[in-house]
């Protein structure tokens, strides 16, 4: 692995690349090892070069967006990790927005906002890269009725440029991207978003600043603070019509602690990160909870998060 370490680094700007990286600061759990390599892209064709290089070389790569939706283990990742930054965007006169996959939502949905054009602003205060969005289909509860209706970042997405596992760049469109709940093409094939284009509509920047503001308060009020208390969201995937968080409420868990990881007290499917939390905190809890669920209910609570590199053995 070293040699072929040596040959990548040689295909990469070194001013971009670090070694032994910790990983944790570029989650929002705030836990994690090392990268080996550790590389920060700021354009498309950067991040193209730096998959395509990694491939080449048969090093193992991970693109990291804003680690919103991720566990890194304690040991790290053996290879190369890419952190997406590549985020330049245009806006077009019939409302389409083309963005590279690093720009983070939470900066570009106050330039639409500002340009009147609406749709992606239902998705403030969620933390994600449009890379991390279009992997997850990121979604969010419509406010009108209720917040009984859940709506998708699908619903605004025009196209997708690529960078294929086969190493073709194209532009695709969403039939390509079999969008679902949590999911899409890029959960089984091991294509890569270098740019995004959303149709968004002309809107009203009154009504716009309301919904942000609604929503804001929204999760303010039902989530803790990712500040304050690190986390990855939710951590089991929804289940029609019961919702994992209420089992895990129903099972006693809310508050509960395992080491540094918390059930949070006031979301049952979010666990926290006190200070010190381990990867191996935050599996043994995600067990318990399982464990707990299934014994009561019958039901085994499935994760929603991904678990990246190396795990210390419990
Ligand atoms: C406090 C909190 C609240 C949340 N609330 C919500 C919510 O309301 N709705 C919701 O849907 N989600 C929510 N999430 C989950 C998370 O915000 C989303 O899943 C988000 O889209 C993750 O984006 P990211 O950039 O952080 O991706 P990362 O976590 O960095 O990566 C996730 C996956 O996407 C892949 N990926 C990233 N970029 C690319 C790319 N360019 N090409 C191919 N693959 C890529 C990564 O390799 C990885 O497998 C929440 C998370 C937190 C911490």
């Amino acid at each position: 692995m070293i040699d072929a370490y040596a040959k990548l680094a040689r295909e990469l700007d070194e001013s971009q690349l670090r070694r032994d990286e910790p990983l944790a600061p570029y989650t929002t759990f705030r836990i994690g090892g090392p990268a080996d390599l550790f590389y920060s892209t700021t354009s498309a064709d950067d991040l193209a070069l730096a998959v395509t290089a990694a491939r080449r070389e048969n090093v193992p790569y991970f693109v990291l967006g804003l680690g919103a939706n991720i566990l890194v283990g304690d040991k790290g990742f053996r290879g190369l990790v890419i952190r997406n930054h590549a985020s330049h965007f245009t806006f077009y006169d019939d409302g389409r927005v083309w963005v590279e996959s690093g720009a983070v939502m939470g900066e570009l949905i106050p330039e639409a906002v500002e340009r009147g054009w609406s749709g992606i602003e239902h998705y403030v205060g969620i933390p994600s890269t449009v890379g991390g969005a279009v992997w997850q289909n990121l979604h969010f509860l419509e406010p009108e009725p209720d917040r009984k209706q859940t709506m998708f970042i699908a619903d605004v997405f025009s196209s997708c440029d690529l960078l294929t596992e086969e190493g073709e760049r194209k532009t695709v469109g969403s039939d390509y991207m079999q969008f679902g709940y949590d999911t899409s093409i890029l959960h089984s094939r091991r294509d890569i978003a270098l740019a995004v284009t959303f149709q968004l509509m002309k809107g009203n920047t009154a009504a716009m600043h309301k919904v942000m503001q609604e929503n804001l308060s929204w999760r303010g009020a039902r989530h803790p603070w990712l500040q304050f208390h690190p986390s990855a969201g939710s951590i089991f995937q929804k289940i029609e019509g019961m919702g994992a968080g209420r089992l895990v409420d129903q099972c006693g868990l809310k508050g509960f602690r395992h080491g540094g990881a918390q059930i949070s007290h006031i979301h049952a499917n979010i666990m926290v990160n006190l200070g010190n939390a381990t990867a191996r905190d935050v599996r043994e809890l995600i067990t318990i909870a399982q464990d707990a669920v299934e014994k009561k209910f019958g039901v085994r609570l499935q994760t929603e998060i991904g678990f990246i590199g190396e795990f210390s053995s419990s």
